[in-house]
């Protein structure tokens, strides 16, 4: 009946709200934790697949509440992302990984800190500018630091994302394409645009449970393959068991990232377990 109808709508309004609240509590919240700097980074260890030796971190966020607790990034980084907060926030995560990146990279060659950009924080008009200040104030060398980008980057104007890979190439930072081989295009735009490193997503490495005849190893040896071909180091991330990076060795992949090696660390337990030993 009519009113019932009504009253359906009513309550799938209220649940609306109830959202849209939700959304703009969290979005105040993020607001006042960005002020406050409630947020830290940790670090996960990157290996050579066919040594073992350390050869960089990933920054990962992490954003402590007081009364709450740790909430993951995909939690909020999406949020952030839509409200614009991702650039205020994004200058935070590269400052602080630029320091990072001075202590632990000056002086152990090769050894570089990843840096994952969000679309909206590279896209955003005075990007470049933000950058050269951040290298300049803190002191970093480019080549102590790599930046993650993804596909969606590229997906929302080739042309323009092109344009600020060269100029941040030109700096002499590397520039990664993370989470590669789940998007759409990736072959295409792997030909176009100046990136010296590629993460294979962490879905194909869960995927392969031990066969190397299975079509599961094959894609992993498929996707290492091109980055040879190409001349792009291949970084495998996800490798959870010894299974996995027996694959990735036997194929030839450059590096490797996952809870095998170690999970994301804060920077004390990072500086403990992987430069102070
Ligand atoms: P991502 O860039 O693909 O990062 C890798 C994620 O895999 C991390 O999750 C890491 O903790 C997790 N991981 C590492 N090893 C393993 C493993 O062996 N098994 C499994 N199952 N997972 C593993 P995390 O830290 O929760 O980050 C999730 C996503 O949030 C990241 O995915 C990235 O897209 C985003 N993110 C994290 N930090 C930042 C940041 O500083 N800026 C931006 N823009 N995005 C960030
Ligand atoms: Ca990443
Ligand atoms: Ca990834
Ligand atoms: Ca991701």
């Amino acid at each position: 009946s009519k009113s019932k109808g009504r009253g359906t709508f009513h309550y799938f309004e209220a649940s609306m709200n109830a959202a849209a609240q939700q959304r703009l509590l969290l979005e105040n919240a993020l607001r006042m934790a960005i002020e406050q700097e409630e947020f830290q980074l940790y670090y996960q260890p990157k290996a050579f697949c066919a040594d073992g030796g350390l050869c960089g971190a990933e920054a990962l966020i992490r954003w402590r509440r007081p009364g709450i607790g740790m909430m993951p990034p995909d939690a909020f980084i999406g949020i952030a992302e839509e409200t614009g907060l991702i650039v205020p926030l994004g200058k935070w995560i590269l400052k602080t990984a630029c320091l990072q990146a001075k202590v632990w990279a000056g002086g152990r060659a090769g050894f570089r800190v990843a840096i994952n950009l969000s679309p909206r924080q590279l896209l955003a008009e005075d990007f470049i500018a933000v950058l050269d200040d951040i290298l300049s104030r803190t002191g970093v060398e480019p080549g102590w630091i790599e930046l993650e980008i993804t596909e969606s980057l590229v997906m929302h104007d080739v042309d323009k994302a092109t344009d600020l890979l060269r100029q941040i190439r030109r700096r002499g930072i590397h520039v990664a394409m993370d989470d590669f081989g789940t998007g759409y295009s990736s072959l295409s735009y792997l030909k176009l645009l100046p990136i010296q490193t590629l993460k294979i997503d962490r879905s194909f490495i869960k995927a392969y449970a031990g066969d190397p005849a299975s079509n599961e190893a094959a894609f992993i040896k498929t996707i290492v393959s091109l980055g040879q071909i190409l001349g792009i180091t291949v970084v495998a991330e996800g490798v959870e068991n010894q299974f996995q990076l027996a694959l990735l060795q036997s194929c030839g992949c450059h590096v490797y990232q996952g809870y095998y090696l170690a999970p994301p660390l804060s920077a004390d337990e990072f500086q403990c377990a992987w430069i102070d030993r």
